[in-house]
């Protein structure tokens, strides 16, 4: 027997990098924007959630700025305790007025709203129907609820709906929950059909509006003002960190369930408030989001581009079915994504390797921006052209 506790953990190791998923940081030391400084080489970046381009704004800087010499650099304890500023109930009143939903509350990552809520909400006499390719926090927080947990096949609104004619009934709560724009494919949910289904079998719906906020909509709210469903009884969560460049996650809900998740939710109870730059940063965002429409628009045009360009180019390449700025070329094995992913570095182009276990197959990545030049994206096409992929 081997007697040092610690050696399965190199085992392991090696395990990972023989199946070609071994992970690693790549450093980049500029602002953020359409072209980084990636380890000292410059790429257009292909790689960030910053799709508003607004991580790397100077309003958002300045705010940040005036917020951290106000009330300084830490929020020095949990909101309950003495970490509550007014900043965060402004940020909040403007998430609530954005998703049009009767209140909202920022948690310190999206990672913890989730989390946070799910624990809230379920416990062991409950059931989670989750979608199969749903966010590790999602999947994460339905472990740790204790509930009965069900994967549907993604987007399966058939397979779903005769799980909860089985199921529903021997369960007190029930939580269906999906992501609303997937963040490794780039599809969406059928937040209608959801939210019907919801209602038939008394379930609560949860929606990860992460890669949606500031993104889709007509004023960037989100999926659930894309598909029409403003007003409708659920829950939306979503983050800061993408499109509104900042750093944080909210959950956007009625009176009644925010002030139960003020109560309820661990994540949020026990964990030091979101910082005064953060939170400053954000709530700019939110407003640039509002006064800029022009700024999505910029991304979707960008997107359409580089849709057609695909078309009229590349009309052999497996693009994952997308309708958001994220797009996915689906390559045979984890091993050619990751010579596809260097390639691409080599020429200036930073678009990863996405592989298992992260997704079920493995793919390029790429995530469009508002700030991305036409000659950026053609730039990518002809590359991929040239790799024949
Ligand atoms: N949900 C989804 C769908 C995400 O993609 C992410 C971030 N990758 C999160 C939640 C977590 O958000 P945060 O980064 O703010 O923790």
């Amino acid at each position: 027997m081997n007697n040092n506790p610690y050696a399965w953990i190199e085992a392991s190791l090696e395990t990972i990098h023989r199946a070609d998923w071994y992970r690693s940081v790549q450093t980049i030391n500029s602002l953020p924007g359409a072209t980084v400084l990636l380890s000292g080489q410059k790429v257009i970046n292909f790689a960030s959630n910053d799709y508003l381009g607004l991580a790397g704004d100077e309003r958002l800087q300045t705010a940040a700025i005036k917020a951290i010499q106000q009330f300084g650099t830490g929020s020095t304890g949990s909101r309950l305790l003495s970490g509550h500023r007014e900043l965060h109930r402004e940020l909040e009143q403007a998430i609530a007025s954005t998703k049009q939903t009767e209140d909202a509350v920022v948690f310190s990552s999206g990672y913890l709203a989730n989390i946070g809520v799910i624990t809230a909400l379920i416990g062991k006499r409950d059931l989670i129907l989750s979608d199969q390719y749903n966010h590790s926090s999602l999947k994460r927080g339905a472990v740790l609820s204790g509930a009965a947990v069900i994967e549907y096949p993604h987007n399966s609104t058939a397979v779903l709906a005769e799980k909860l004619s089985q199921q529903r009934q021997n369960h007190r709560r029930c939580l269906i929950m999906t992501d609303s724009v997937f963040s490794m494919d780039g599809d969406l949910c059928p937040l209608p059909e959801l939210l019907d289904l919801a209602e038939e079998f008394s379930c609560m719906l949860l929606l990860d509006e992460a890669h949606a906020t500031g993104v889709m909509g007509k004023t960037g709210a989100g999926c659930v003002e894309h598909f029409g469903c403003t007003g409708r009884e659920l829950i939306q969560i979503g983050t800061l960190s993408k499109a509104l460049g900042s750093l944080g996650g909210y959950v956007a809900a009625s009176h009644t369930l925010i002030d139960f998740l003020r109560n309820r939710a661990p994540s949020w109870i026990y964990t030091t408030a979101l910082s005064p730059a953060d939170t400053a940063a954000a709530l700019a965002a939110m407003k640039i989001v509002q006064q800029e429409p022009e700024r999505r628009q910029r991304l979707w045009d960008n997107v359409n581009y580089l849709k057609q360009l695909i078309r009229d180019n590349l009309p052999n390449l497996k693009i994952l079915p997308s309708e958001s700025p994220i797009l996915c070329f689906q390559l045979p094995d984890a091993a050619t994504a990751l010579t596809a992913g260097k390639h691409l570095k080599e020429v200036g182009i930073f678009a990863p390797a996405i592989r298992p276990p992260t997704v079920p197959t493995s793919r390029i990545r790429i995530t469009m921006m508002a700030t991305h030049e036409l000659e950026h994206i053609e730039k990518l096409v002809n590359t991929l052209k040239g790799m024949q992929l």
